[in-house]
C-alpha cells in the first residue's frame, strides 16, 4: 500500500512506528511489555540452568527446537566431562549433538568454544562474568570462537542478571513488525533495542520471553495471527497489511 504512511501528509494516518523519535519507540516497547506480560503472564527472572549449560544448549538451539536442543544436549554430555569433550575427535561429538540441526558444523565450533574456555580461564567455570561489567561480559564472551552477540546477551541475562536484551529470530521479527526499530539485521538489533529500554533485568528477561511465546503463537514468521494479536492496534505491520502481513523478511 504505497503512500500510506506518506510522512509530509499531515491528514494522513500516523506515522509508522520505525520513523518515530526514539522516545516514543521506548513507550511502544515498554506498552509491548505491558500487553504482553497481560496476555502470557509474568516471568520472573529465575536462572534455568548453569551457565556452562545455557552457553552450549543456546548453540545448539540455532535452528533447532527445544526438544532436540535438550536431547543433543543430554547425548553430548554422556561423552564425559568438558575436558573430555573438547579433546575427542569431532566425529563423535558431531554424532552425539546429531539431534541439533548441522551437527559437523556445532560439534568444531563447541569443541574450539570449550577449548577457548579452559586456556583463558584454567577451567570451566563462568561464575566470574557476574563480577563484570555487561559490557565486559560481552566482550569477553563474544571473543570466544562460535559465539555471538545473542548467546552471550543469553548467558549474561539469564544467568546473570545483566542489562542486556538477547535478540533471537522471535524478538527480531516482532520488534521489527510492530516498528520499534527499522529494518536492520539481528546482530544490530541488540544494540538498537538495548537504547529503548531500561537497564532493567527483570524486565528486559520478561520482555524478551514473552516475545519468544508470542512469536510461537501468535506472530509467526508466515500468516501471522493478527486478529488475535494483542499488539494489533499499534503495529505498523498490521497498519499496512492488516490481515495480510507478509512472511518476515530479515533485513
Ligand atoms: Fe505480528 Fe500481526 Fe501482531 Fe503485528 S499485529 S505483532 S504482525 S501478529
Amino acid at each position: 500500500m504505497t503512500g500510506l504512511f506518506d510522512m509530509n501528509d499531515a491528514s494522513g494516518p500516523p506515522l509508522p512506528n520505525a520513523r518515530r523519535p526514539a522516545a516514543e519507540r521506548s513507550e511502544l516497547l515498554l506498552w509491548t511489555h505491558e500487553r504482553l506480560t497481560a496476555a502470557y503472564g509474568p516471568r520472573p527472572l529465575v536462572p534455568r540452568r548453569e551457565p556452562m549449560h545455557e552457553l552450549i544448549s543456546t548453540v545448539l538451539s540455532q535452528r533447532t527446537d527445544w526438544r532436540n536442543e535438550d536431547l543433543a544436549y543430554q547425548e553430548l554430555r554422556q561423552l564425559g566431562d568438558w575436558d573430555t569433550i573438547a579433546s575427542l575427535p569431532v566425529e563423535p561429538v558431531a554424532h552425539a549433538i546429531r539431534a541439533s540441526t548441522y551437527p559437523e558444523q556445532k560439534a568444531p565450533r563447541i569443541q574450539a568454544t570449550l577449548k577457548a574456555i579452559c586456556e583463558l580461564r584454567g577451567d570451566y567455570d563462568l561464575d566470574f562474568l557476574q563480577d563484570l561489567t555487561p559490557q565486559e561480559g560481552l566482550k569477553w564472551l563474544t571473543a570466544l570462537p562460535g559465539v555471538g552477540v545473542k548467546t552471550s546477551s543469553l548467558v549474561l541475562l539469564f544467568n546473570f542478571a545483566k542489562p542486556v536484551f538477547p535478540v533471537d529470530t522471535h524478538v527480531h521479527r516482532i520488534t521489527s513488525r510492530v516498528g520499534a526499530i527499522p529494518k536492520m539485521g539481528e546482530g544490530p538489533a541488540h544494540k538498537a533495542l538495548l537504547a529503548l529500554l531500561p537497564p532493567d533485568p527483570p524486565l528486559l528477561y520478561e520482555l524478551h520471553i514473552n516475545l519468544l511465546r508470542h512469536g510461537q503463537q501468535v506472530c509467526s514468521f508466515s500468516n501471522p495471527k493478527c486478529g488475535k494479536c494483542v499488539l494489533r492496534e499499534r503495529c505498523d505491520a498490521y497498519a499496512e497489511y492488516g490481515d495480510h502481513v507478509p512472511s518476515f523478511v530479515k533485513g
